[in-house]
């Protein structure tokens, strides 16, 4: 991806309303890209852990509704 894509990228993620400059204040694109980036895995494996039965059987164990088993919390910590 050039830089050029990059922000071209940003640009329209922008104008689709998925960036929100008030609270995404980054230096570069690049950085506002990988941070939005990391935002949709977040929601990816939110997403997935509602439909996973290790994410459960954690959520019960922890009494805790947020509680996610080791591969989608690595998911959604972006490991
Ligand atoms: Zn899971």
């Amino acid at each position: 991806m050039s830089k050029k894509d990059i922000e071209r990228e940003a640009a329209n993620l922008r104008r689709s309303g998925k960036l929100d400059p008030s609270r995404i204040v980054k230096e570069s694109p690049e950085e506002e890209l990988r941070a939005l980036g990391q935002e949709t895995r977040t929601e990816r494996a939110f997403a997935a852990a509602a439909e996973c039965a290790y994410c459960a059987r954690e959520r019960r164990e922890k009494n805790d509704g947020t509680a996610l088993c080791r591969e989608h919390l690595a998911e959604a910590m972006g490991l």
